[in-house]
């Protein structure tokens, strides 16, 4: 029989794997991860999310994103007012976010 050989060689070690659109939800994780930065969410949920913001290095990203920004209203609501630079620089944010997700 003939020999088979052009496949088989030449596959190196798996590389890291890009993200792939649409293969996880992403938009959902990013939504979620509201959800899952206040403790709503279920376990299921929570586990699944977390399992997704670990593999997603993008969504990682927004999600530590999301932590800073709530830090930062949350320090900023505890003292006086918050700047107006500041509000704006997080509403500014929060809508990059929104646009990014409409994009899905
Ligand atoms: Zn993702």
């Amino acid at each position: 029989m003939g020999a088979d050989e052009t496949l088989g060689a030449g596959r190196g070690a798996s590389g890291p794997v890009p993200p792939v659109p649409g293969h996880t939800d992403c938009s959902e994780a990013l939504l979620r991860a509201y959800e899952f930065l206040d403790g709503e969410l279920a376990p299921g949920d929570c586990a699944r999310i977390q399992a997704h913001l670990e593999e997603c290095r993008q969504c990682l990203q927004q999600y530590e994103l999301d932590i800073t920004l709530k830090a930062l209203i949350k320090r900023s609501c505890r003292h006086e007012h918050a700047p107006d630079t500041l509000r704006m620089t997080i509403m500014s944010r929060i809508s990059m976010t929104v646009t990014r997700l409409e994009e899905f």
